[in-house]
């Protein structure tokens, strides 16, 4: 975990020899299920490292949370392998970490995991987030809320924003040129309770691609009707 282990260094994580077995024990078992259930084409050591474990711990550079904040409560939406939200939680043991997952095989590779890096304080929800956002136990009841790789902004403010309390923030990665992504996302954003907070190029040599993060505020409460039913946020995004 070298490349790992020095990119958190730049991000201003110091990592235990814990916390790097941890993140050993989630390759060898990503590549252990990925060669019987298909579950991702970065599969090369070093790669996993940077364009998953790395990319994902570079929200601290937008959001961390304050000493002695226990119980903060975080979502990730969309989470597939456990990106971002898997390795947020090795780096912040106190976080509470919820995962939402809507497709069987990743959810049982999920379930596993977190067995065997025995991550207490974390629940894996199997769903879509169209319905699990209308669920009272989650619905505006997370202080961060966060996404890679699910969808266009327009579409994931109506997947995410939902979920995140009045108060609280999503941090979204994304990669390339936003700028158009974020203009057609803006009245969906407005209309869902957000506000757009800053966008942050990263910096890291070792994470080409531009990548960015985009952080929206929650303002207030997301009207009762959003999220619509499934696939209509994709089928035709709030605009
Ligand atoms: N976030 C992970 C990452 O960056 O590696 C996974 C990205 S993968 C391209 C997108 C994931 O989002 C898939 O695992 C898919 O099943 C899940 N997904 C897509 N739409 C969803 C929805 N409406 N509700 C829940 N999960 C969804």
């Amino acid at each position: 975990m070298e490349k790992l282990l020095s990119g958190a260094g730049k991000l201003g994580l110091q990592l235990s020899s814990e916390q790097l077995q941890q993140f050993e024990t989630y390759y060898r078992e990503l590549i252990d299920w990925n060669k019987r259930l298909n579950l991702t084409a970065i599969t090369d050591y070093e790669d996993v490292q940077l364009n998953h474990f790395l990319d994902a711990l570079t929200v601290v550079l937008a959001w961390q949370p304050d000493k002695g904040d226990t119980r903060l409560k975080v979502i990730d939406v969309g989470t597939g392998n456990g990106i971002p939200g898997i390795p947020l939680k090795i780096a912040f043991t106190e976080i509470e970490l919820t995962l939402l997952e809507s497709t069987t095989k990743k959810v049982a590779f999920l379930r596993h995991l977190i067995d065997q890096l025995k991550l207490g304080g974390t629940e894996i929800v199997a769903g879509r987030a169209e319905e699990v956002a209308h669920d009272s136990r989650y619905r505006e009841s997370f202080d961060l809320v966060l996404s890679r790789a699910v969808a266009p902004l327009p579409t994931l403010a109506e997947l995410t924003l939902p979920f995140c309390t009045v108060g609280g923030s999503m941090v979204v990665h994304k990669k390339g040129d936003i700028e158009e992504e974020l203009r057609r996302a803006s009245q969906a954003i407005d209309t869902l309770g957000g506000r757009l907070r800053e966008v942050r190029a990263l910096e890291i040599p070792e994470l080409p691609d531009q990548r960015r993060l985009v952080v929206i505020g929650k303002i207030s409460t997301t009207p009762e009707q959003y999220p619509r039913r499934p696939g209509i946020p994709k089928k035709r995004p709030i605009s």
